[in-house]
Protein backbone atom coordinates (compact mmCIF):
# COMPACT_ATOMS: atom_id res chain seq x y z
CA UNK A 1 0.00 0.00 0.00
CA UNK A 2 1.56 3.01 -0.80
CA UNK A 3 1.43 6.25 1.59
CA UNK A 4 1.09 9.60 0.03
CA UNK A 5 3.66 11.31 1.65
CA UNK A 6 2.85 14.31 4.00
CA UNK A 7 3.30 18.04 3.13
CA UNK A 8 6.61 19.65 3.77
CA UNK A 9 7.11 21.01 7.34
CA UNK A 10 9.42 23.72 7.94
CA UNK A 11 10.93 24.44 10.45
CA UNK A 12 14.00 26.69 11.64
CA UNK A 13 17.02 24.19 12.44
CA UNK A 14 20.78 24.26 12.08
CA UNK A 15 22.51 23.41 9.07
CA UNK A 16 23.36 19.62 8.21
CA UNK A 17 21.22 17.42 6.84
CA UNK A 18 18.34 19.34 7.71
CA UNK A 19 19.46 21.90 5.21
CA UNK A 20 19.97 19.30 2.65
CA UNK A 21 16.12 18.13 3.46
CA UNK A 22 14.65 21.41 3.29
CA UNK A 23 16.81 21.89 0.22
CA UNK A 24 15.11 18.92 -1.52
CA UNK A 25 11.78 18.25 0.32
CA UNK A 26 11.00 20.41 2.91
CA UNK A 27 11.27 17.95 6.88
CA UNK A 28 8.91 15.21 7.78
CA UNK A 29 8.20 11.95 7.42
CA UNK A 30 7.99 9.83 4.15
CA UNK A 31 6.53 6.42 5.31
CA UNK A 32 6.86 4.31 2.59
CA UNK A 33 5.75 0.46 2.44
CA UNK A 34 7.73 -1.77 0.54
CA UNK A 35 6.28 -4.88 -0.94
CA UNK A 36 9.31 -6.64 -0.29
CA UNK A 37 8.89 -10.77 1.16
CA UNK A 38 10.06 -9.44 4.59
CA UNK A 39 7.90 -6.24 5.80
CA UNK A 40 10.11 -3.10 5.64
CA UNK A 41 8.65 0.25 6.41
CA UNK A 42 11.13 3.25 5.90
CA UNK A 43 10.72 6.07 7.52
CA UNK A 44 12.43 9.70 6.64
CA UNK A 45 13.26 12.12 9.10
CA UNK A 46 15.58 15.13 8.31
CA UNK A 47 17.01 12.78 5.48
CA UNK A 48 17.51 10.19 7.89
CA UNK A 49 16.40 6.76 7.01
CA UNK A 50 14.70 4.41 9.89
CA UNK A 51 13.49 0.82 8.68
CA UNK A 52 11.32 -1.09 10.71
CA UNK A 53 11.62 -4.83 9.75
CA UNK A 54 8.99 -7.85 10.27
CA UNK A 55 11.25 -10.69 9.72
CA UNK A 56 10.80 -14.13 11.46
CA UNK A 57 9.97 -13.69 15.24
CA UNK A 58 11.32 -10.07 15.79
CA UNK A 59 10.69 -6.81 14.78
CA UNK A 60 13.44 -4.52 14.31
CA UNK A 61 13.81 -1.21 13.88
CA UNK A 62 17.49 -0.04 12.09
CA UNK A 63 18.88 3.36 13.17
CA UNK A 64 16.91 6.04 15.08
CA UNK A 65 17.58 8.83 13.04
CA UNK A 66 18.71 12.17 14.73
CA UNK A 67 18.42 13.64 18.48
CA UNK A 68 15.41 16.01 18.40
CA UNK A 69 13.55 13.93 16.10
CA UNK A 70 12.00 11.71 17.75
CA UNK A 71 8.33 12.58 18.73
CA UNK A 72 8.09 13.23 14.78
CA UNK A 73 9.02 9.81 14.48
CA UNK A 74 7.23 8.14 16.85
CA UNK A 75 4.18 10.06 15.58
CA UNK A 76 4.60 8.54 12.16
CA UNK A 77 5.35 4.94 13.39
CA UNK A 78 1.98 5.41 15.23
CA UNK A 79 0.80 6.91 12.34
CA UNK A 80 1.34 3.66 10.23
CA UNK A 81 0.24 1.54 12.91
CA UNK A 82 3.35 0.82 14.75
CA UNK A 83 3.26 0.68 18.44
CA UNK A 84 7.18 1.53 19.38
CA UNK A 85 7.01 -0.67 22.44
CA UNK A 86 6.52 -3.56 19.83
CA UNK A 87 9.63 -2.90 18.27
CA UNK A 88 12.21 -5.99 20.10
CA UNK A 89 15.34 -4.51 18.80
CA UNK A 90 17.19 -1.17 17.61
CA UNK A 91 19.79 -1.71 15.32
CA UNK A 92 22.12 0.99 15.41
CA UNK A 93 24.36 0.56 11.92
CA UNK A 94 27.15 2.69 13.46
CA UNK A 95 27.52 6.06 15.97
CA UNK A 96 26.63 9.11 13.66
CA UNK A 97 24.45 11.63 14.82
CA UNK A 98 21.63 10.99 12.31
CA UNK A 99 21.60 7.33 12.89
CA UNK A 100 22.27 7.25 17.07
CA UNK A 101 20.68 10.18 17.82
CA UNK A 102 17.44 8.75 18.86
CA UNK A 103 18.68 5.89 20.55
CA UNK A 104 18.37 6.83 24.04
CA UNK A 105 14.88 8.02 23.35
CA UNK A 106 13.53 4.87 22.73
CA UNK A 107 15.26 3.08 25.53
CA UNK A 108 14.15 5.32 27.98
CA UNK A 109 10.54 5.39 26.77
CA UNK A 110 9.67 2.57 25.56
CA UNK A 111 12.78 0.15 27.09
CA UNK A 112 14.26 -1.06 23.52
CA UNK A 113 17.06 -2.86 23.91
CA UNK A 114 19.84 -2.04 21.45
CA UNK A 115 22.34 -3.52 19.44
CA UNK A 116 25.27 -2.05 17.91
CA UNK A 117 29.03 -2.49 17.14
CA UNK A 118 31.75 -2.58 19.45
CA UNK A 119 34.43 -0.24 17.95
CA UNK A 120 31.62 2.64 17.76
CA UNK A 121 30.93 2.05 21.50
CA UNK A 122 33.12 4.94 22.30
CA UNK A 123 31.61 7.29 19.93
CA UNK A 124 28.28 6.41 21.15
CA UNK A 125 29.72 7.20 24.81
CA UNK A 126 30.48 10.38 23.69
CA UNK A 127 27.66 11.21 21.79
CA UNK A 128 29.70 13.22 18.76
CA UNK A 129 30.80 12.64 15.51
CA UNK A 130 34.10 11.09 14.93
CA UNK A 131 36.45 13.57 13.20
CA UNK A 132 34.27 13.27 9.31
CA UNK A 133 36.08 13.09 6.00
CA UNK A 134 34.08 15.06 3.09
CA UNK A 135 33.46 13.57 -0.86
CA UNK A 136 31.86 16.62 -2.18
CA UNK A 137 31.56 19.93 -2.59
CA UNK A 138 28.28 20.32 -0.78
CA UNK A 139 29.57 17.95 2.24
CA UNK A 140 32.59 19.68 2.49
CA UNK A 141 30.14 22.60 3.36
CA UNK A 142 27.67 20.89 5.39
CA UNK A 143 30.42 19.71 7.29
CA UNK A 144 31.46 22.15 10.04
CA UNK A 145 27.59 22.00 11.29
CA UNK A 146 27.14 17.72 10.88
CA UNK A 147 30.90 17.83 12.87
CA UNK A 148 29.67 20.05 16.18
CA UNK A 149 26.08 18.08 16.16
CA UNK A 150 25.63 15.97 19.46
CA UNK A 151 23.11 13.40 21.07
CA UNK A 152 22.32 11.76 24.66
CA UNK A 153 25.13 8.99 24.84
CA UNK A 154 24.10 5.73 24.65
CA UNK A 155 25.44 1.85 25.31
CA UNK A 156 23.90 -0.88 23.58
CA UNK A 157 23.16 -3.83 25.54
CA UNK A 158 24.19 -6.04 22.65
CA UNK A 159 27.69 -5.31 21.27
CA UNK A 160 28.83 -6.87 17.69
CA UNK A 161 32.34 -7.47 17.17
CA UNK A 162 32.88 -9.78 13.69
CA UNK A 163 29.65 -11.05 13.39
CA UNK A 164 26.06 -12.13 14.97
CA UNK A 165 23.80 -14.62 14.13
CA UNK A 166 20.01 -13.07 15.02
CA UNK A 167 19.20 -16.87 15.69
CA UNK A 168 20.78 -16.04 18.70
CA UNK A 169 17.89 -13.33 19.45
CA UNK A 170 14.81 -16.05 18.21
CA UNK A 171 14.86 -14.49 14.78
CA UNK A 172 16.37 -14.82 10.74
CA UNK A 173 19.23 -12.94 9.38
CA UNK A 174 22.69 -11.66 10.50
CA UNK A 175 24.82 -8.94 11.51
CA UNK A 176 27.85 -8.65 10.05
CA UNK A 177 30.95 -5.86 10.71
CA UNK A 178 32.17 -3.79 7.91
CA UNK A 179 34.06 -1.38 9.42
CA UNK A 180 35.07 1.17 6.76
CA UNK A 181 32.40 4.31 7.26
CA UNK A 182 32.87 4.15 11.43
CA UNK A 183 35.09 1.11 12.92
CA UNK A 184 31.90 -0.40 14.29
CA UNK A 185 29.59 0.18 11.35
CA UNK A 186 27.45 -2.76 10.83
CA UNK A 187 25.01 -4.07 8.07
CA UNK A 188 21.82 -6.61 8.80
CA UNK A 189 21.21 -9.13 5.86
CA UNK A 190 18.22 -10.76 6.12
CA UNK A 191 17.25 -12.98 2.89
CA UNK A 192 17.80 -10.72 -0.03
CA UNK A 193 17.69 -7.49 1.85
CA UNK A 194 20.54 -5.79 3.35
CA UNK A 195 20.44 -2.49 5.56
CA UNK A 196 23.66 -1.13 4.89
CA UNK A 197 23.67 1.83 6.94
CA UNK A 198 26.05 4.63 5.63
CA UNK A 199 28.30 1.77 3.37
CA UNK A 200 26.43 3.99 0.34
CA UNK A 201 23.46 6.26 -0.34
CA UNK A 202 21.47 7.07 -2.56
CA UNK A 203 21.78 10.28 -5.01
CA UNK A 204 19.69 13.07 -3.52
CA UNK A 205 17.34 13.05 -6.66
CA UNK A 206 17.11 10.02 -8.21
CA UNK A 207 16.89 8.47 -4.98
CA UNK A 208 17.28 4.48 -6.33
CA UNK A 209 20.45 5.37 -8.25
CA UNK A 210 23.99 4.20 -5.36
CA UNK A 211 26.60 6.79 -4.59
CA UNK A 212 29.41 7.15 -2.30
CA UNK A 213 28.51 8.55 1.00
CA UNK A 214 28.66 12.37 1.90
CA UNK A 215 31.43 11.47 4.51
CA UNK A 216 33.82 8.39 4.35
CA UNK A 217 37.42 8.79 5.41
CA UNK A 218 38.34 5.56 3.69
CA UNK A 219 37.45 4.77 0.07
CA UNK A 220 39.83 1.89 -0.19
CA UNK A 221 37.98 -0.01 2.49
CA UNK A 222 34.58 1.07 1.69
CA UNK A 223 35.06 -0.14 -1.92
CA UNK A 224 36.27 -3.36 -0.23
CA UNK A 225 33.42 -3.83 2.21
CA UNK A 226 30.72 -3.23 -0.69
CA UNK A 227 32.53 -5.76 -2.34
CA UNK A 228 32.23 -7.98 0.68
CA UNK A 229 28.33 -7.75 0.04
CA UNK A 230 28.21 -8.09 -3.38
CA UNK A 231 30.04 -11.59 -3.65
CA UNK A 232 28.06 -14.36 -2.81
CA UNK A 233 25.52 -13.05 -0.29
CA UNK A 234 22.46 -13.35 -2.64
CA UNK A 235 21.21 -9.50 -1.96
CA UNK A 236 19.31 -8.07 -4.15
CA UNK A 237 18.05 -4.96 -2.17
CA UNK A 238 20.27 -2.43 -0.30
CA UNK A 239 18.13 -0.16 2.42
CA UNK A 240 20.30 2.88 2.39
CA UNK A 241 20.53 5.46 5.82
CA UNK A 242 19.86 8.11 3.15
CA UNK A 243 17.63 8.07 0.42
CA UNK A 244 17.53 4.83 -1.86
CA UNK A 245 16.59 1.75 -1.58
CA UNK A 246 19.39 0.77 -3.97
CA UNK A 247 19.54 -2.44 -6.15
CA UNK A 248 22.69 -4.85 -6.49
CA UNK A 249 23.14 -4.35 -10.32
CA UNK A 250 23.10 -0.78 -9.78
CA UNK A 251 25.61 -0.76 -6.93
CA UNK A 252 27.72 -3.30 -9.25
CA UNK A 253 27.82 -0.69 -12.05
CA UNK A 254 28.46 1.92 -9.55
CA UNK A 255 31.24 0.52 -7.52
CA UNK A 256 32.36 -2.65 -9.86
ZN1 LIG B 1 27.37 8.00 8.91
Amino acid sequence: MATKPRRPRFSIKPLGFMALALALNGCGTHPQQQAEQNRVKTFTVSLANIHIVDAGAKRLMIDAGKHGDEPTLVAAMQAAGIDPRSIDYLIITHGHTDHAGGARYFKEHFGTSIIAGRADQAMLASGKNAALCSTTVLASFLKPSIQRDSYPPISADIWVDQALDLATLGTKGRIVSLPSHTPGSIAVLIDDQAFVGDLVRGELLSKTQPARHFYMCDLKNNDKDIATLLDNQGIKTWYTGHMGPVSTPAVTEVFE
